[in-house]
């Protein structure tokens, strides 16, 4: 039997990380010891009060059956309350709040509920590669808004042509953002109301860094601006911040009716979240920021350690104030992708080629701080003696 794939999954280019992940792994298996800069994944294992409190509730039998599509209302009540405590945003635990099996997943379906095929989505380049797939699989057309340098890693909205916004249904954005790093400000969150507003256009931020911060900056969330609940969503994760990414938990709240609409295409593909780790989400929750602080003054010592240790060796690369990437010119000679081959043949050190994210991520690598400052500072004495 001839088994052919369908056109959407021949429309995506091959996941980047599966790539990388290919590459490393045969690195691996021919005995070499890699240092991985690539996956952002957090290195440091879960805090143990939140293992701890998925083991009771797991031992609990009457979470072994099917989850509520809407997740548990104690989950959504403390999901609202962390927003009031650190956004001061107000947000009704029955309506405007539904848990999601890894913000991805959210991220990934939404376009299955509001984008008919033929319509646009803009979609910032480079970014988190789920923008893109979930549009393509709803049949919806990518328009990209280049991230450049010069315009501080935010989409110029003035530059989106205005028969491409009137098509759109969907629009991405990201802050702090992966992969450059870069952070927005309230203003462009007001802009970017407006642009939406005018287009009637569905926001969806994705806020997945917002408690990854430095320098005592302190990230914004879309929806402590007014009139964002008129038109959007944030996405949230329990990933980055309480280092879950395993678990596959996360969130997205804001607008009621577009809340409803992806949890409509949610019940007709999964049964939520695991009711023991919703559970353990809640103490999560309920911690407080501590974690937070403490993750994020230990990447911000990552961070200097990478930046200063580049600096040395003449590669100049700004300081990011929030996520654990440090996104970085290329050098000459290189282009992104023969940089990072270069690296991983030469030094045995995995980073990700900024064209993997985007067409404009091309001329950048992204090294994610996702190790050990000792191992960093090892990466960098590596790297010193191929470039
Ligand atoms: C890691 C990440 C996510 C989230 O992941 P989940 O584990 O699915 O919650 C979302 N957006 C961006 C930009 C990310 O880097």
């Amino acid at each position: 039997m001839n088994i052919e794939r369908s056109d959407r999954l021949k429309k995506l280019t091959p996941y980047l990380f599966v790539e990388i992940d290919r590459a490393k792994k045969k690195a691996r298996s021919q005995g070499r010891d890699i240092i991985d800069l690539g996956v952002g994944d957090p290195d440091i294992p879960t805090p143990k009060f939140i293992i701890d409190e998925l083991h009771k509730a797991s031992l609990d039998e009457s979470t072994h059956r099917y989850a509520l599509d809407a997740g548990l209302l104690e989950l959504r009540k403390a999901i609202a309350e962390w927003y009031k405590t650190r956004f001061n945003v107000t947000l009704d635990p029955e309506t405007e709040i539904l848990p999601l099996i890894g913000s991805k997943e959210g991220i990934a379906h939404i376009p299955l509920a509001f984008v008919n095929p033929g319509d646009r989505v803009l979609i910032p380049d480079p970014c988190y590669p789920p923008y893109r797939s979930g549009t393509i699989f709803a049949g919806g057309e990518p328009i990209y808004m280049p991230l450049l340098e010069d315009n501080a890693f935010l989409p110029d909205l003035k530059k989106i042509k205005p028969d491409a916004a009137k098509r759109a249904k969907i629009i991405f954005a990201n802050y702090p953002n992966n992969p450059t790093g870069a952070i927005a400000s309230k203003e462009f969150f007001k802009d970017l109301i407006a642009f939406a507003k005018k287009f009637n256009i569905i926001v969806c931020h994705d806020a997945a860094y917002s408690e990854i911060n430095f320098d005592g900056y302190k990230a914004p969330s879309f929806l402590e601006i007014e009139g964002s609940k008129e038109i959007g969503v944030e996405f949230h994760s329990f990933s980055k911040t309480y280092n879950m990414t395993g678990w596959r938990i996360g969130f997205v709240c804001g607008n009621k009716d577009v809340i409803s609409g992806l949890a409509q295409v949610k019940s007709n593909i999964d049964s939520g979240v695991f009711t023991a780790i919703q559970i353990a989400g809640i103490a999560a929750l309920k911690s407080g920021i501590k974690n937070a602080i403490q993750f994020g003054s230990m990447y911000q010592e990552r961070r200097d350690t990478v930046i200063n240790g580049l600096a040395r060796l003449g590669w100049k690369i700004q300081k990011p104030k929030a996520t654990f990437y440090v996104w970085a010119h290329t050098l000459k000679g290189y282009d992104s992708t023969s940089l990072a081959k270069h690296i991983l043949e030469k030094a045995d050190v995995v980073i990700t080629p900024g064209v993997g994210f985007g067409t404009y991520g091309e001329g950048y690598i992204r090294i994610a701080l996702t190790v050990g400052k000792d191992r960093l500072a090892e990466a960098i004495e590596r790297i010193k003696k191929v470039i």
